[in-house]
């Protein structure tokens, strides 16, 4: 549902991160920062993404951590397999669905399979890791954690080369949810572990109706990271990138502190 026009103020604002707030893998840059303090002066803040937690404590966290209204920040790791505040001045874990070791070892191996499968994923040039073990998620991308940008962006633009893969692996691992990653990768978690976890959950927390509350991300095609997130009935907006999320955090702060 497209948020109605002028944007009224809602009750809890939820960011993905990559291509959202920030272009993939970098940091939100210092303008964009600036908007979501601005904003959590008069509304929950939370970012809800695939990436750890570490990436984003060593990008940007810090930056919030003087914030007057910081118990209203929160983070949503890995698929919202984890979720964090910051409180007496440390990141406190307030949930981990985390993977057994057991398990972990076993997504492992059926992705490994699954690839020797399929030939378009057979002998990809790759650079640095394709399985990255989160502890919460494991994920996995054909050209590698290091691959260059531009490659990232330009592998699978439309997700056609991964859904083959998606759909072996959904095969093969149906104890697990295998979702569709950012540009290039494949994210897996616990059943049921996605962003519209984190999204009731933060309902439940707040004691906010999830249709009071808005959700702004950039992949809402069917294969889409952000597309589970409509059936909870949060309100959304796609964007197509960090420009848009600017103006949109514009368009909130004004209605929220008028
Ligand atoms: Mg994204």
């Amino acid at each position: 549902m497209w948020y109605s026009s002028p944007m009224q103020c809602p009750r809890a604002v939820f960011f993905d991160l990559d291509d959202t707030l920030a272009e993939s893998f970098h940091p939100p840059v210092p303008e964009m920062l600036e908007r979501l303090r601005r904003l959590l002066e008069h509304v929950p803040v939370a970012i809800i993404t695939g990436a750890s937690f570490q990436r984003m404590h060593e990008q940007f966290l810090t930056s919030f951590e003087t914030h007057p209204n910081i118990s209203q920040l929160y983070i949503f790791p890995t698929s919202s397999a984890q979720a964090y505040i910051y409180a007496a001045g440390i990141w406190e874990l307030l949930y981990d669905l985390a993977i057994t070791e057991a398990d972990r070892e076993h997504i492992k191996k059926g992705i490994a399979d699954a690839v020797s499968r399929i030939d378009a994923l057979k002998d990809v040039p790759h650079f640095g890791e394709q399985i990255i073990d989160k502890g919460s998620q494991i994920a996995y991308t054909p050209v590698g954690v290091e691959a260059p940008k531009e490659l990232k962006d330009s592998w699978d633009l439309d997700g056609s080369k991964r859904l083959t893969l998606l759909s072996l692996l959904k095969d093969k691992l149906p104890e697990f949810e295998v979702l569709m990653g950012g540009v290039t990768t494949i994210d897996i978690t616990r059943k049921n572990v996605n962003k519209a976890y984190g999204v009731r959950w933060l309902s439940e927390r707040l004691s906010i109706p999830i249709g009071e509350m808005f959700y702004v991300g950039d992949a809402f095609s069917e294969t889409g990271n952000d597309t589970v997130v409509i059936p909870t009935g949060v309100e959304w907006r796609a964007v197509s990138g960090p420009a848009e999320t600017k103006r949109i955090l514009d368009e909130l702060i004004a209605a929220c502190s008028a």
